[in-house]
């Protein structure tokens, strides 16, 4: 098996891309095949060399590698242009100025379901020769068949009068040179699937596949995955959040996740599985199982996916990924109090820096908690935390318990004053575990200047 991923760099990766990638990447690893990798590079105003780079980034952050390519379309040209030429030394294809006008004049003539036929001309445009009769059917692996009826479709047009050559006959070219077996890409290209089998075709009968032992290639299934739409039904946009690669990674999530995520996106394993790993994935993922109906992408089930990795995660290792994510060190011991509270990467900092970096400002939750039965209750603590036998969760913990007991109130009604005293605000870890990690010294500090008002 040899599959491709051949993404256009006009902007970043997105998340339609992204599965399209991952899809291709589990097939070639399930089935100890090959990921070609081709960058669909031809239109040269939007294909910059700053969009290639945020396309070969995102698929590095998703960790999805590849075995041959980048191959450059772009670079492909003179290629392109020999096989244009055999094309129409074969009869295959012909020259044609035959403009829009002259398409809908012939259809007023014909019929509006007859496919347009041009007089072949000493210049202009070329337009591909379809058979007369017959018809080109694309079996594809997902959706069935569909069958187009030669009759009803235009010669298309395949290359300028310049000779650079359009769209549908560089990717059937580039698709046949790779020697690629599934294509497998969004249901947005099905349309084009009839055309590029026509030029497979005709390249074919010409003579220009190139396999080296003179055997002519294969041509390739084919495999069109379902759209995909966000929770409210509609098509995938940026209203339903994170759009690319890099904004899932800006957010927090982590790349395995994010690759569980994206595989459920069209694809079950057929048992209701949720959270597999990545061998796992590979190990199960075969096209059999893609749906033809509409997949969606839901933010909040991403975030629950991550918050799952991340509880599972070994401690050191989501140390060393929240150190990366946040630029910060010596972050351990916070990270071990707030792994059971955070969803993704980004969660941390608002919820435990403050026990590193100092209380934050929230005035609001002074006013609320630090005023009255609050400030008297901060008194208490403090006092208890001051004479504290020990200092770790279990003697905090106890102390605070007999503050709780000798005031008879809820046990919020002393925590959120403290909470509010250490880190400014009324979020953080665990009340004992944050005053733990404080240490006896910097939280009574913390408390005094709380008390002091400043
Ligand atoms: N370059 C096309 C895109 O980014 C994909 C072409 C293909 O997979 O055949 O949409």
């Amino acid at each position: 098996m040899r599959v491709r991923f051949a993404p256009s760099p006009t902007g970043a990766l997105h998340i339609g891309g992204a599965r399209t990638a991952l899809f291709n990447w589990l097939l070639a690893r399930h089935a100890g095949g090959e990921l070609v990798l081709r960058i669909e590079d031809t239109d040269a105003e939007r294909s910059t060399p700053e969009n290639v780079e945020q396309i070969l980034d995102a698929l590095q952050w998703l960790e999805l590698d590849w075995d041959e390519g980048p191959i450059l379309q772009s670079a492909r040209a003179g290629r392109h242009r020999e096989a244009l030429q055999a094309l129409l030394d074969a009869g295959h294809a012909y020259r044609s100025n035959a403009t829009a006008e002259d398409v809908k004049e012939y259809k007023r003539l014909h019929g509006a379901d007859r496919g347009f036929r041009g007089e072949p001309e000493s210049a202009g445009a070329v337009r591909l020769h379809v058979p007369a009769d017959g018809a080109t059917v694309v079996h594809d692996l997902i959706r069935g068949e569909t069958r187009f009826e030669h009759v009803h479709l235009d010669d298309p047009v395949i290359a300028r009068a310049d000779g650079s050559v359009l769209y549908n006959f560089a990717v059937a070219i580039d698709d046949l040179d790779a020697g690629i077996t599934h294509v497998v890409r969004g249901e947005d290209h099905l349309s084009n699937t009839p055309k590029q089998l026509l030029v497979l075709e005709a390249a074919r009968d010409a003579g220009i596949d190139r396999s080296e032992d003179g055997r002519q290639t294969p041509l390739p299934l084919y495999a069109h995955l379902p759209l995909l739409h966000g929770p409210d039904g509609k098509k995938l946009s940026k209203r339903h959040g994170a759009a690319s690669v890099q904004e899932l990674r800006d957010a927090g999530y982590l790349p395995e996740a994010v690759r569980n995520y994206l595989a459920l996106l069209g694809w079950g394993a057929g048992d209701d599985a949720t959270v597999m790993s990545t061998e796992e994935l590979i190990e199960r993922f075969t096209l059999e199982r893609v749906s033809r109906n509409p997949a969606r992408f839901d933010e909040t089930k991403l975030r629950w996916l991550n918050g799952r990795y991340i509880r599972g995660m070994p401690l050191g290792e989501l140390t060393r990924r929240i150190e990366r994510f946040t630029g910060r060190e010596g972050l351990q011991d916070a990270v071990r109090i707030s792994q059971e509270k955070i969803h993704t990467l980004a969660d941390f900092w608002p919820l435990a820096g403050s026990l590193i970096d100092g209380p934050v400002e929230d005035p609001s939750a002074r006013e609320r908690w630090l005023t009255g039965d609050g400030r008297a209750a901060l008194a208490d603590a403090r006092a208890a935390l001051a004479g504290a036998a020990s200092f770790d969760e279990a003697g905090v913990g106890e102390a605070l318990a007999a503050v709780v007991e000798g005031r008879a109130v809820k046990p919020r009604e002393v925590y959120q004053p403290l909470r509010v005293a250490i880190t400014g605000s009324t979020v953080s870890p665990g009340i004992f575990e944050s005053i733990a990690l404080l240490g006896r010294e910097e939280t009574l500090r913390r408390i005094d200047r709380a008390l002091a008002g400043d």
